[in-house]
């Protein structure tokens, strides 16, 4: 049985009060939670982020990380120092990295050796975008980009992963992949991290869904037998709505 799973992605959002704000919330609610709850904040708040939690289920996580362990990479931050400041996971192959900061399957799949050799989950964002599923590739854009990046890593880094599936086409726009649609893409997932891996690895593998996902659909979405939790941008902003989703989820 896979745990429900919700991560907050807060890109270049929030603040040292919207923290304080957030954990309030979560710290008088979330007691008996069977749900876990990763924050993902802007490095700055990482530290304080983990001093915060302490005690508490939610875990930290970071929106990226260089591959390299350190050198002249400036505005980057290391795995290592993420570990130090209590990082627990990490996002990779985040679509606006991808598309922002032009990072190919390649350096994801280095980013992703190094967070697993410094002991930090990664979470692989692949998805498709409106183009490629206007055209019916959108099933093999996402399992060409699982290929390249998983390919070569064995079973006992597979248990680390957790997939976020999130169609491009529905990241901050308001437009949510159906649970029917999100559904069908997790179990291709599942089946491709099958034939990445094992088939035990694989069933319990954590995959998320990631897109638009908010107070209204969070349920539905999250009740699909191969939804298991959600990748949260905006609606992770607003402490109540959050919650909601997390309470949604368990
Ligand atoms: C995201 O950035 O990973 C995301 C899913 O954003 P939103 O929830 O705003 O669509």
């Amino acid at each position: 049985m896979r745990a429900k799973l919700v991560a907050a992605n807060w890109k270049m959002n929030g603040s040292f009060s919207l923290l304080d704000k957030m954990l309030d919330v979560f710290k008088s609610n979330l007691r008996n939670t069977s749900c876990q709850v990763v924050i993902c904040p802007p490095h700055v708040l990482l530290s304080s982020l983990k001093n915060a939690v302490e005690g508490t289920k939610i875990e930290v996580g970071a929106q990226n990380v260089h591959s390299e362990l350190s050198g002249a990479f400036t505005g980057e931050t290391s795995a290592p120092l993420l570990k130090e400041c209590g990082v627990m996971w990490c996002i990779v192959g985040h679509s606006e990295r991808r598309m922002i900061f032009n990072e190919s399957d390649e350096f994801i799949r280095s980013k992703t050796a190094t967070l697993l050799k410094n002991g930090i989950r990664p979470i692989l964002c692949v998805g498709e975008s409106l183009e490629q599923r206007d055209s019916g590739k959108h099933e093999e854009s996402v399992v060409a980009q699982l290929r390249k990046i998983l390919t070569g890593f064995n079973a006992e880094d597979q248990s680390r992963f957790v997939v976020a599936y999130e169609p491009i086409w529905a990241i901050g726009t308001g437009k949510t992949a159906t649970p029917e649609q999100a559904n069908t893409m997790h179990s291709i997932i599942r089946k491709e991290l099958q034939s990445l891996g094992t088939h035990e690895v694989a069933a319990n593998t954590q995959i998320l869904y990631g897109g638009s996902v908010n107070v209204e659909n969070a349920k539905a979405l999250l009740s699909q037998s191969e939804i298991d939790g959600a990748l949260v941008g905006g609606a992770s902003l607003k402490k109540d709505e959050f919650y909601q989703i997390v309470a949604a989820a368990t």
